[in-house]
C-alpha cells in the first residue's frame, strides 16, 4: 500500500491515498477539499491535509460541499439533516480562515462543480470512504482532473488502510485495534492544524469564484429549499431530529452524562434510553469516531478498564472498523455473494426450504406482518428513522424467514434502512445486514430456512430486551409526536 504525504506534514500518512499524483498546479489560487463525508471543520484529517498542503504552497483553502438530489434514496430526511448543519460548518469553517462554497441543485440541473472550482485548485483533497456513492465519484475525479487529487480517511480511529487485508471476524481484528490504540491517542494532536493568517481570505476575494448558494436559518424556508430540489417528500423528518456538529455534541454530551454509565449492562435494553444516537452525526460525518472514543475514555477515571467504556469502545473501535474494512475489501458488499463460504453453501442447501409466511414489500414497510413486535421496530424505523441497536439485528433476521429468497431479503433490509434509517447508506448498514445472514459469525444449529445461520426469535430477543416496554415506548413516542403537531396519522402497524 503506498502512502503520500508531504515529509513536513505532520498528519498521520497512513490516512492519505494519492488518487491522481503529481506537482500542485503552479498557477492554482487555492487548495479544495470537496467535502464528500466528513462535514466537520474539527477533527477532520481531510481538512488538516488540505491546510498543510495550503500552509505550504501559501494559498488559501476552499471547502466545496454539494447536497445532489440524485443519489440513491434521497429524501426530504436525509436532505434536511445534512442542510441543518451546512450554516454552521461554513461558521466553523470561517472561524478557521477558510472558505465554505455551498451548491444545492435541483432535479434535471447539471452540477459539474467540483470539475470547475479545481479548475483554479492548485490541488483537491477529498475524502476516503468505502462505500456508497464515494469511491465511484473518487475514480471518476482522478479521470478528470489534471491536478493532483489526495482521498484522506477520516472514518474511525485507527486509519483504514493501515490493515492490507479483510478481517474474517471481530475477535481476530480486535487485538490488532488495541495494541494500535494507546499509541493513536496519545500521538494524534485533537487541536485542528491552523492555517496561517496571511492565507484567511473570505471567499468574494476570491477572484472568480462566485458565492454559492446562501442557506436560510428558518426551518419552513429549509423545507421549502428542499421540496425545490425534487427529491422524494414521503420520507419526512423525524420531529426532534436535528442534523449539524452542535446537535451532535448535544447528543454526545448527554450521552457521557445519562447514557454511558449504564451502557454496559443497559445497552441491549430497548426500553431505556442508554446507547449514544450518535450514529447519524458519525454517518454525515458531524462528529469524529475519534473524538467521540477520547471523550468517552476521559469520561471514566478508570478509562478502559470501565466495564461500560469499554463495551462502548467495543462498537466504536470494533464493530465500527470491522464494517468499515469489511466494505473497503469486499467490491459486492450489497450482495449475498460477499457471505463467507460456509454461510454461501447453507443458503444454496436452504434456499427450496418452505417459508411458513411470506410478505411483500409493502406489508413489511408498513408494519403489517404478525409479529407486533417487529412492527414496532419497522415503526421506528420509518417514522423516527432511529431504530434500536439490538432490536435491529431481530429486525434483519426476520426479513429472511419472511422473503422468497436470500438476495431478495438483503435488497429489502438494503431498501427500507437506507430510505429510512438516518445512520443508513453507511458501511455498518451493509456489514450488519450480512450479518444477519452470517457474515463475520459463525454456524450455528441447522434449521428450516435459517440453516445454518444464528437463529433469532421475537420471543427470545423480546424477553432480552424487553420486548414488551419496547412497543410501549415506540407507541408513546409516536403519541407524543402527533401531539406536537405531526400532520401524519401514527399508528403501530401502519396508516
Ligand atoms: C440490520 C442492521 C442494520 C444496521 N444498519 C446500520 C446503519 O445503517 N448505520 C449504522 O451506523 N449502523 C447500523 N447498524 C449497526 C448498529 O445497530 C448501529 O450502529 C447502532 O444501533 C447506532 O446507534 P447508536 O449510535 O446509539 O449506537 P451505540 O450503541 O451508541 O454505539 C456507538 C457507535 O458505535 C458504532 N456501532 C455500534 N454498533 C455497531 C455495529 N453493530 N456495527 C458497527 N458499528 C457499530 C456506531 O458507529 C455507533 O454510532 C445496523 C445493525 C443491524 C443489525
Amino acid at each position: 500500500m503506498s502512502f503520500a504525504s508531504h515529509p513536513s506534514f505532520s498528519l498521520d500518512s497512513r490516512r492519505v491515498v494519492p488518487l491522481r499524483q503529481g506537482s500542485p498546479r503552479p498557477q492554482g489560487r487555492y487548495v479544495l477539499y470537496f467535502c464528500q463525508v466528513q462535514k466537520r471543520a474539527e477533527w477532520n484529517p481531510a481538512l488538516d491535509y488540505a491546510v498543510e498542503w495550503a500552509n505550504h504552497l501559501g494559498l488559501p483553502v476552499v471547502v466545496y460541499e454539494g447536497l445532489r438530489p440524485d443519489y440513491p434514496h434521497a429524501s426530504w430526511r436525509h436532505h434536511r439533516f445534512i442542510l441543518d448543519g451546512v450554516n454552521e460548518l461554513a461558521t466553523r469553517l470561517a472561524a478557521r480562515g477558510i472558505a465554505h462554497w455551498f451548491f444545492l441543485p435541483k432535479l434535471g440541473d447539471r452540477f459539474p462543480m467540483v470539475a470547475q472550482l479545481a479548475q483554479s485548485a492548485a490541488l483537491v483533497v477529498t475524502d476516503d470512504y468505502p462505500t456508497f456513492i464515494v469511491p465511484r465519484h473518487n475514480a471518476k475525479l482522478a479521470q478528470v482532473l489534471d491536478c493532483p487529487l489526495y482521498a484522506v480517511d477520516g472514518c474511525d480511529v485507527v486509519p483504514l488502510r493501515v490493515f492490507e487485508r479483510a478481517f474474517p471476524s471481530a475477535a481476530v481484528l480486535r487485538p490488532h485495534l488495541h495494541k494500535l490504540l494507546p499509541d493513536l491517542l496519545r500521538r494524534s494532536d485533537p487541536s485542528p492544524i491552523p492555517l496561517r493568517d496571511s492565507l484567511s481570505l473570505p471567499l468574494p476575494q476570491l477572484a472568480g469564484l462566485r458565492r454559492g448558494i446562501e442557506l436560510p436559518t428558518d426551518s419552513s424556508e429549509l423545507d421549502r429549499l428542499v421540496a425545490e430540489t425534487g427529491v422524494d417528500r414521503s420520507v419526512v423528518p423525524a420531529i426532534g431530529v436535528r442534523g449539524g456538529r452542535s446537535a451532535g455534541l448535544g447528543r454526545l454530551t448527554k450521552f457521557l452524562r445519562d447514557g454511558l454509565p449504564r451502557y454496559g449492562d443497559g445497552r441491549n435494553l430497548a426500553d431505556v434510553d442508554v446507547t449514544s444516537g450518535l450514529s447519524p452525526y458519525l454517518h454525515y460525518g458531524m462528529l469524529s469516531a475519534d473524538e467521540i472514543a477520547r471523550a468517552a475514555i476521559a469520561a471514566h477515571p478508570a478509562g478502559l478498564a470501565d466495564p461500560s467504556v469499554a463495551a462502548f469502545i467495543e462498537e466504536l473501535l470494533v464493530r465500527r472498523h470491522l464494517a468499515h474494512n469489511f466494505c473497503l475489501f469486499t467490491k459486492e458488499h450489497q450482495t449475498v455473494r460477499a457471505l463467507p463460504a460456509w454461510t454461501q453453501a447453507s443458503m444454496r442447501e436452504h434456499e427450496p426450504d418452505k417459508r411458513a409466511t411470506i410478505y411483500d414489500l409493502q406489508q413489511l414497510l408498513w408494519g403489517r406482518t404478525s409479529d407486533p413486535l417487529w412492527n414496532a421496530i419497522q415503526t421506528e424505523l420509518r417514522e423516527l428513522g432511529e431504530p434500536h441497536g439490538y432490536m435491529r439485528m431481530l429486525w434483519g433476521k426476520r426479513v429472511i424467514e419472511w422473503s422468497p429468497s436470500y438476495e431478495e431479503a438483503l435488497q429489502r433490509l438494503i431498501y427500507l434502512n437506507d430510505h429510512y434509517a438516518y445512520d443508513g447508506r453507511d458501511p455498518n448498514g451493509y456489514t450488519n445486514m450480512l450479518w444477519c445472514f452470517g457474515l463475520h459469525d459463525r454456524p450455528f444449529a441447522r434449521r428450516p430456512v435459517f440453516g445454518l445461520m444464528r437463529p433469532m426469535s421475537s420471543d427470545g430477543a423480546g424477553k432480552r430486551a424487553q420486548g414488551p416496554l419496547y412497543i410501549d415506548r415506540v407507541r408513546r413516542t409516536l403519541l407524543g409526536q402527533s401531539a406536537r403537531g405531526r400532520s401524519e396519522q401514527l399508528t403501530l402497524g401502519g396508516r
